[in-house]
C-alpha cells in the first residue's frame, strides 16, 4: 500500500504542548500506515521545543510555522466586562490553512491519488488503528469521535459503509447542520483538495459550522460519504490535557528553558 496520510496538526505554546504532542507521535508510530505528518506551529517562528521534539519522534514530518493574527476580538475586554459575551474565536484556521497550501504547493492532480489528508489537533486521542482506516479513504471517509458535544460520541451511524443518519446533539436543535461531525471525524482525498484550490477554512464561520461548512466545499449530502466505524468501536475522542496546577515561577522556568 503507497498510500500516504497527511495528517495535519496544528499546535501552540502551553505547558502540556509536549506532552500531547508525544501523546499523538505514539499513536501515529504504532500505525501501519504510511504517515506524513504536518506540524504547524501557532508562532512566527518554528520553535526549538517542536523542531527538537519531532527529530526524536520516529514519523516523517514536516514542521512550519504561522502566529494567528489578533487573537482576541479588539475590545474583547469590554465584551467580556460589559456584554458579558465571550472572546470566542475559532482555533487552528491559519496553521490548517497553511498545511494545506504546502500541499497544493507540492503536489497536483497528476500526482495526488495516493494522499489522504486528517486533520488532528495536538490534544485529542488516536488509536493507531484509526489511520488504518483513514488510508482506505476513496474520497471523503467519516466516523464518529467520541465525548462532543456531551454526549457519548457524535457522527454518523452507518450501514454498509453509507450514512443512514447522523448522531448530535445539534441534529434537533440546527438542522441546517448538514454534516455534523468534529474535525477529527473526517477524511479526505488529496485530489479533492486540488481540485478546489479556493477550498479552505474562514475565520468568519460561525461557531460549531467549521466542518460543516469545510465539507460542504467538496459535497452537498450525506450519500456522498464513506461511511467507517460504527458506534461500537469509537477510535478517536475529543479530550483536554488539564493543565497541571505549577506555581507561576515554576512555569516561567519552564518556558525559559524549552
Ligand atoms: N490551537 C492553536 N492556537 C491557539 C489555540 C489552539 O494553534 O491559540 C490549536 C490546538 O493546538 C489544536 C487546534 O488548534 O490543535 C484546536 O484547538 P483546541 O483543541 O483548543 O480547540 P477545540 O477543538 O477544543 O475547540
Amino acid at each position: 500500500n503507497k498510500r500516504i496520510v497527511f495528517v495535519i496538526t496544528p499546535t501552540y505554546k502551553r505547558l502540556t504542548q509536549k506532552v500531547d504532542l508525544l501523546t499523538l507521535c505514539h499513536s501515529l508510530s504504532l500505525s501501519r500506515a504510511q504517515v506524513k505528518w504536518i506540524v504547524v506551529e501557532d508562532s512566527k517562528n518554528p520553535t526549538p521545543l517542536v523542531s527538537n521534539f519531532l527529530s526524536l519522534c520516529p514519523v516523517s514530518s514536516v514542521h512550519l510555522s504561522v502566529r494567528t493574527p489578533h487573537k482576541k476580538p479588539k475590545l474583547w475586554w469590554f465584551q467580556k466586562i460589559f456584554v458579558k459575551r465571550s472572546s470566542w474565536r475559532h482555533r487552528g484556521i491559519d496553521q490548517r490553512n497553511m498545511a494545506l497550501q504546502w500541499l497544493r504547493d507540492k503536489y497536483s492532480t497528476q500526482n495526488c491519488h495516493e494522499g489522504i489528508v486528517y486533520f488532528a489537533d495536538d490534544d485529542n486521542r488516536y488509536h493507531y488503528r484509526l489511520f488504518d482506516t483513514i488510508s482506505k479513504t476513496v474520497k471523503i471517509s467519516v466516523w464518529p469521535v467520541g465525548f462532543v458535544g456531551g454526549i457519548l460520541y457524535e457522527g454518523p451511524v452507518c450501514y454498509n459503509n453509507t450514512v443512514t443518519k447522523w448522531k448530535s446533539w445539534a441534529v434537533n436543535y440546527d438542522p441546517e447542520r448538514s454534516f455534523p461531525i468534529d474535525m477529527a471525524g473526517f477524511a479526505i482525498n488529496l485530489c479533492q483538495l486540488l481540485e478546489k484550490p479556493l477550498a479552505n477554512f474562514n475565520n468568519s464561520w460561525s461557531r460549531g459550522q467549521l466542518e460543516t461548512e469545510f465539507l460542504h466545499q467538496f459535497v452537498t449530502s450525506k450519500e456522498e460519504l464513506e461511511c467507517r466505524g460504527s458506534d461500537k468501536e469509537v477510535h478517536v475522542w475529543h479530550v483536554k490535557t488539564a493543565k497541571p496546577s505549577i506555581s507561576k515561577s515554576h512555569q516561567l522556568q519552564h518556558f525559559l528553558e524549552t
